[in-house]
């Protein structure tokens, strides 16, 4: 009998197949697993099909992953066995053993307690389990304990199967421990994810605090708390009172050796301790807050990066999610960490509906901080008749304030599609603009950096120049900005000189 299975993390993955395989690099995976019978595929997602091919060769295909680290991808080909698990608000939850060990009803604890920990984590980290299925597998020859790949789980027997005739209470909690430590980077490291190995002490001190308040939750007479300071704060007093202790974020971690060499007390067990710290001192409603401003905070990253690479699912959500608050707009459901998100996609990608809804708001919100995100989403428009309605109107105080105008105008210039009318209007109205901010303080080194900081052409060099010398006299605090915008100018046009045309090639 055979098994194939992988292990990606942490630099393996490209052993695999090519890929970007740094964790910052999270992407979407279709993937497609060939095996012949008795043996079946499982990787992070539900398969789709499997079709009969050539020479008795099968193929599985599998939904597409949701945007994930390459370290977290997985793959088993195997003939094992399972048994399933249902509740009432998570997906179904498999484990999987060798044949023989789930006749033997070895996989019965992990079994109940998996479906136990995921509902208690959604409702403890206020976000629901990410996937559409939660697979766990026992691998006979596994090097670690467990390893949390998103969705497909693999353990050491001893870590994911239980035998109550033979096996003893430390193997249960064992058992119990690890399922909780795997289980919980699902959300912390697999969902959200540190941009690179440096940080690797917040996915695994935090899954080695966690593991033990959902031990604790499925299995109160384990006294977990109290073996916290037995098991892992005296491990990392220990291995910190050396000499050759090391920080707890890593310095230099460039080399798979030097990645390798993270997994380490430091990480688990005085990671854990900080953790520990952290809750201890905010108090344990605070700090399940704080792990849900984490998860929005990430997301809201998510979506804007997804919307501004044109996802079309992106870009669907952030419009229902708007227009729900147009036909009622007294009651605006969207998140506070979404808003600046989902205002600016819905104008983005709107008409002068959304425009005009967003700058009636704005005229008459009285909370700054909501202003401030609805004259931002102001400026994402695409459509130039807006733009440079939008530009008009900052020459009128009573509709723009003076202390906000020039802020329209650098959001303005982050925009693409309205650079380059707000720099024209800006030459062709300076006088306005020189007696409104000329002798303010950082305002127009603001304006002057923020529309010209992407210049990159000889005909804009020349504008410039020309700017400089018509308008000499009515720079103020600005000269020097002019200077830095000529010479960052010329720089840009020699980059583009001497690398643009190699970058172009290679990205064809
Ligand atoms: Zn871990």
């Amino acid at each position: 009998r055979i098994i194939a299975i992988s292990q990606m993390q942490p630099t393996d993955a490209r052993k695999s197949f090519p890929c970007f395989d740094e964790p910052a690099f999270k992407a979407t995976f279709k993937i497609f697993l060939w095996h012949k019978d008795p043996n079946y595929a499982l990787s992070n997602m539900p398969f789709v099909i499997t079709e009969e091919r050539y020479g008795g060769w099968k193929r599985t295909e599998f939904e597409p992953t949701l945007r994930m680290s390459t370290y977290l991808l997985a793959f088993v080909v195997s003939e094992f066995g399972y048994e399933q698990s249902f509740t009432s608000g998570t997906p179904p939850t498999r484990i999987y053993a060798r044949p023989e060990q789930v006749l033997n009803h070895n996989v019965e604890y992990a079994k109940n307690i998996t479906p136990v920990i995921l509902d208690y984590y959604e409702s403890y980290f206020g976000v629901d389990y990410p996937l559409p299925k939660s697979d766990q597998i026992a691998v006979p020859d596994f090097a670690l304990g467990g390893m949390e790949n998103w969705g497909l789980v693999m353990y050491r027997e001893t870590a994911l199967l239980f035998d109550a005739a033979i096996n003893s209470a430390y193997s249960k909690q064992r058992v119990a421990r690890v399922i909780a430590h795997e289980l919980s980077h699902q959300w912390f490291g697999d969902l959200i994810t540190p941009l690179w190995w440096d940080e690797l002490w917040l996915n695994e001190g935090f899954a080695t605090f966690i593991e033990y308040i959902g031990t604790d939750y499925v299995e109160p007479g384990f006294r977990m708390m109290d073996q916290f300071v037995l098991y892992d704060l005296h491990d990392a007093l220990t291995v910190d009172a050396l000499t050759t202790s090391r920080p707890i974020i890593a310095e230099n971690v460039t080399t798979p050796d030097d990645i390798n060499a993270l997994f380490d007390d430091i990480s688990y067990s005085k990671g854990g301790c900080f953790i520990r710290m952290i809750s201890e001192f905010a108090g344990e409603e605070a700090f399940k807050l704080g792990l849900k401003v984490c998860h929005l905070i990430s997301s809201y990253y998510t979506i804007n990066t997804a919307c501004s690479y044109g996802s079309i699912d992106c870009i669907e959500h952030a419009q229902t999610l708007f227009h729900t608050w147009m036909a009622d707009p007294s009651n605006n459901t969207i998140s506070p960490n979404l808003r600046d998100a989902v205002y600016c996609q819905a104008v983005a990608n709107g008409g002068s509906d959304e425009w005009d809804f967003i700058w009636g708001r704005y005229q008459t919100e009285g909370d700054s901080h909501e202003k401030s995100a609805l004259q931002s989403a102001l400026a994402c428009t695409k459509q130039l008749w807006i733009i440079q309605r939008y530009l008009e109107y900052t020459l009128d105080s009573t509709l723009v304030r003076n202390q906000d105008a020039y802020s329209v105008y650098v959001g303005l210039c982050g925009n693409d599609y309205a650079r380059d009318l707000t720099w024209d209007f800006l030459r062709r109205e300076w006088d306005y603009i020189y007696e409104v901010y000329g002798s303010g303080f950082f305002r127009i080194n603001s304006i002057i950096e923020g529309c010209t900081s992407r210049f990159s052409t000889e005909f804009e060099l020349k504008e410039l120049e020309t700017f400089k010398e018509s308008r000499s006299d009515q720079l103020g605090t600005g000269a020097r900005s002019v200077d830095q915008a000529l010479e960052l100018t010329k720089t840009n046009i020699q980059w583009r000189t001497d690398y643009e045309d190699t970058v172009f090639s290679w990205l064809n």
